[in-house]
């Protein structure tokens, strides 16, 4: 999915100083962002509360959406650079083509990943035939300097790795996490797993106490370490734990995202990660180009999404640039 909007804000992301010391308990409720025409996504990051876990820069749970009689999702070819995303579904179905001759259609549970580095670009839509609702999570992974310009890539895993004990399933989309991990490409210590816990479940899950995490409500209600958690919130932890709580009243899904807390100070924009104004700014003049770090997508019936204008101020990223 992209950044739609026309007027997007630049963050500046990650550094130490944004991370706590120790556990936390922060509930961001995130915000409602239209995307497109039609769907409405809950940002969770970045926010002014927060801007980062780990190496996730960016968080949007959307629906569930009863699309049956719309076009549902539909994301025009755009660019991205220094990230990877991480798609992530619950109900529907989305088709993804991109630069690199990609041309996959998939569901729930596998997972879609798309390494961004040097520069990509891709669309993303519901097929003319979907599914009634459409449920998921698009996330963004920033790629760390020494990759950040690696060869842009896509990964399609249609099974994941998991585990089942105690009302609980787990399925590790990136990382490693309760001795499974991902085939997924990660370039950070870094986790994403999708829970799945049994309505009446009381358990503990495994967390390390150098990384920080996020708790994301995908569905149902779930409090975390006794802390209430309503759906399409997430739940700051902060650092220094070693086990979480998770006792559901009902039935729910949720999205546990942590990482050791990115040290290294972005500047991000639109679709664009990088480390300086000037990049981003060269970025978008080499997109509106149709410059060749992009590519072109093949195969998608219509035009493609053009770079906003830069914001009047000059993007910097905060502190030490590294
Ligand atoms: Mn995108």
């Amino acid at each position: 999915m992209s950044n739609l909007d026309r007027r997007p804000a630049a963050q500046q992301l990650g550094g130490l100083a944004a991370t706590t010391a120790g556990p936390a308990l922060d509930l961001l409720p995130g915000k409602e962002v239209l995307l497109g025409e039609s769907t409405r996504v809950r940002r969770l990051l970045p926010t002014l509360g927060r801007r980062m876990v780990g190496a996730w820069a960016f968080v949007d749970h959307y629906g569930p959406d009863d699309v049956a009689a719309g076009a549902g999702m539909q994301v025009a070819p755009h660019p991205h650079t220094g990230l990877q995303t991480v798609s992530w579904l619950l109900e529907g179905e989305v088709h993804h083509r991109d630069s690199l001759g990609s041309d996959v259609q998939f569901g729930p549970r596998p997972l879609a990943l798309m390494t961004a580095g040097h520069g990509i670009a891709h669309a993303e839509q519901s097929p003319v035939v979907h599914p009634r609702f459409l449920h998921g999570a698009q996330l963004w992974v920033a790629l760390p300097d020494a990759h950040r310009d690696t060869a842009p890539a896509f990964e399609h895993h249609a099974t994941l790795p998991g585990w089942t004990s105690d009302g609980l399933t787990s399925t590790v989309l990136m990382g490693s996490f309760g001795g499974a991990t991902s085939p997924g490409m990660a370039y950070t210590p870094l986790v994403g797993v999708d829970l799945d816990v049994a309505a009446g479940a009381d358990v503990e899950v495994p967390l390390e106490p150098d990384c920080e995490y996020g708790l994301l409500a995908s569905s149902g209600s779930v409090p975390g370490e006794g802390a209430p958690l309503e759906r399409g919130a997430m739940l700051y932890l902060g650092t220094g734990r070693s086990t979480l709580r998770l006792s559901a009243g009902e039935a729910s899904r949720l999205l546990l995202l942590g990482g050791e807390p990115y040290e290294e100070h972005l500047v991000m924009w639109w679709n664009f990660v990088g480390r300086t104004g000037q990049e981003i700014a060269d970025y978008a003049e080499q997109w509106n180009a149709e410059s060749a770090r992009f590519g072109a997508v093949v195969g998608y019936d219509g035009a493609r999404l053009e770079a906003p204008p830069l914001p009047p101020v000059p993007l910097k990223a905060r502190g030490r640039e590294r």
